[in-house]
């Protein structure tokens, strides 16, 4: 990517509301050159989330209540077209970027279903995909088959030292 083409790349990834890490680490932009694109952003109006903080952790993300049902919605609408091949060594942002959309757009028509929790923040569904390319590691995760609903479901490995349970029929997973 030409250097135009990755401010092009960034200045789309902010106005969709990605943090700083985010951009800088999908656009190679240096950290510096990110910032004044998010000042820039934010200068035009457009609602920037700058967050340069640590970024969470997958475990984290899911503990929030309701969020385990969230995070599995996303992840099976990110992983159910990808080989797991094409996840589990780089996040593929494009197919991130779609899967997210669909699961705003899925959300949005089963409201009933979410009704009093919020959707998973991008940048927060963005960890959860990453979490998917380490699966043995203390940041990991992975899509486990429930036995009981035959369903796939997010889990983040550190999960395992408490009860795993599926997200969608709440079973315990052993
Ligand atoms: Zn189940």
């Amino acid at each position: 990517m030409i250097k135009a083409e990755r401010v092009t790349s960034a200045q789309f990834l902010i106005k969709l509301g990605f943090r700083q890490r985010i951009v800088s680490q999908v656009t190679l932009l240096t950290t510096s050159q990110v910032r004044k694109l998010f000042d820039e952003c934010a200068y035009r109006g457009v609602e920037v989330k700058k967050h340069s903080g640590p970024p969470p952790t997958a475990a984290s993300i899911v503990r929030e209540t309701g969020n385990s049902l969230e995070a599995s919605f996303l992840m099976l609408c990110y992983t159910r077209t990808l080989d797991p091949d094409r996840y589990s060594n780089n996040v593929d942002v494009i197919e991130y970027i779609r899967a997210y959309d669909e699961y705003i757009n899925l959300r949005n028509q089963n409201k009933h279903y979410f009704e009093s929790i919020k959707p998973i923040d991008i940048s927060d569904g963005f960890v959860l995909a990453e979490s998917l390319r380490n699966p043995d590691s203390d940041t990991g995760a992975s899509m486990l088959d429930c036995p009981h609903c035959s369903c796939k479901f997010y889990n983040p490995i550190s999960q395992y030292r408490i009860n795993t349970r599926c997200s969608w029929c709440n079973s315990v997973y052993c």
